[in-house]
């Protein structure tokens, strides 16, 4: 037997909604707006940003608008989906073509420019279209957010402008009569620590500093980035939001002049979703239980561990139509796919199930669907729903 994650607290008192039909995802708002709530409380004065790439299913983006602050869009078709919402939008990633640029120049979406050339390519288009842009600079910085589960600076890297060359393109960008709209800082995603989160977002507001003063210009807005990450598995622990805000918000007073934001995804909505996927067979393969589900890796990639994991771990995962006191066993809960890869659950503790059983995978509420190969091998989409309203 192999130890799986915690299935998230929220669930102790929430009821579980079960779709009629499976594979699917179901979102509990509920969760959602627990996660707003508690940011809010947290981090008084800071605006909150959503990653749309986190989760861009169009039901959860519509009840996470009025309570965000802006979103912030991996490219220019997310930025699309939130583009009727009244919020500021802001693009970053790297490789933004022209007309891309050009769509997020006329539709007054703030560009993260990521390189030089960016910068050189928005300006001029802006002069063709005889429209003022709005630009931020993504900065690469020198550190890193330590324990991320992904890191993103203190190296080369395809993402914003090495800090040291920054000054100038922001001079450079006030010249040209852009509206500048301050800087964009990414250390890192999935972060549990919150000292590690605390430690990035200092080492953070001492460059923002250091760079405005070189630039001889106060930025508007900072976004400090998020990294905030959620416990997948045994032995993990929730990050310490209290923690990080109470750090964070005396270090800002010092900045009259300028807004500050944490953008995040994951830690939003990733616990919120719960994957639904149904037991079509159950055979014994050289000892071994098998449960074969009728989705998998084509539409939960990550709790398959093939998403940027090292090592397989199991997510938290249940059996919802198990009668309770069921006797358990130990199995391995496989997907469709005609794949080793396709693996749910490594030799876990379940309730006994039968084919027509529903199996639960949680923390599926980011990077899931969208985050997955669903069209290989040919399965049906899955649904997604979303439970419960955002009062
Ligand atoms: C992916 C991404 C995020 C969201 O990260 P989470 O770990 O989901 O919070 C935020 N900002 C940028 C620039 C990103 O690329």
């Amino acid at each position: 037997m192999k130890p799986m994650g915690a299935i998230p607290r929220d669930f102790d008192d929430l009821a579980l909604a079960i779709p009629d039909a499976t594979p699917a995802f179901v979102y509990h708002t509920s969760i959602v707006a627990d996660r707003i709530a508690r940011f809010r409380a947290a981090f008084p004065g800071i605006d909150l940003h959503y990653a749309v790439k986190a989760n861009p299913f169009g039901a959860l983006l519509e009840a996470l608008a009025p309570l965000v602050d802006g979103f912030d869009a991996a490219s220019i078709g997310e930025a699309g989906r939130v583009s009727m919402y009244g919020k500021p939008v802001s693009f970053a990633g790297p490789g933004k073509t022209n007309g891309e640029l050009a769509m997020a120049i006329g539709s007054g979406i703030t560009i993260n420019l990521e390189s030089e050339g960016e910068a050189d390519r928005a300006l001029a288009f802006a002069g063709q279209i005889g429209e003022t842009p709005r630009l931020a600079v993504r900065v690469n910085p020198e550190f890193e957010l330590r324990g991320s589960g992904m890191r993103m600076g203190g190296r080369a890297s395809p993402f914003g402008v090495d800090a040291d060359r920054v000054p100038a393109l922001v001079k450079r960008l006030i010249v040209a009569g852009a509206d500048w709209q301050g800087f964009h800082v990414f250390a890192g995603s999935q972060a549990l620590d919150a000292q590690a989160i605390i430690d990035s977002q200092a080492h953070t507001i001492d460059l923002v500093a250091r760079l405005s003063d070189e630039a001889g210009a106060a930025p508007p807005l900072v976004n400090l980035g998020g990294g905030f990450g959620i416990p997948y598995f045994p032995g993990e622990a929730p990050v310490d939001v209290e923690a990080i805000g109470a750090a964070l918000v005396p270090r800002l007073a010092s900045f009259p002049d300028t807004r500050f934001a944490i953008e995040l995804g994951r830690w939003l909505v990733g616990e919120a979703g719960v994957y639904f996927t149904r037991v079509v067979d159950r055979k014994v393969s050289r000892g071994e239980t098998f449960l074969v589900c009728d989705g998998g890796l084509n539409h939960q990639l990550a709790a398959t561990g093939n998403l940027g994991t090292v090592v397989r771990r199991n997510y938290p995962l249940a059996v919802v139509t198990a009668a309770s006191g069921a006797p358990a066993e130990t199995v391995t809960v496989v997907g469709p796919l005609c794949t080793p890869l396709d693996r749910l659950a490594d030799q876990v503790e379940l309730p006994v199930a039968q084919p027509g059983d529903v199996i639960a995978v949680f923390m599926a509420g980011a990077y899931g669907l969208t985050a997955s190969p669903w069209e290989f091998l040919g399965h049906a989409r899955p649904a997604e729903l979303l439970v419960g309203a955002i009062a």
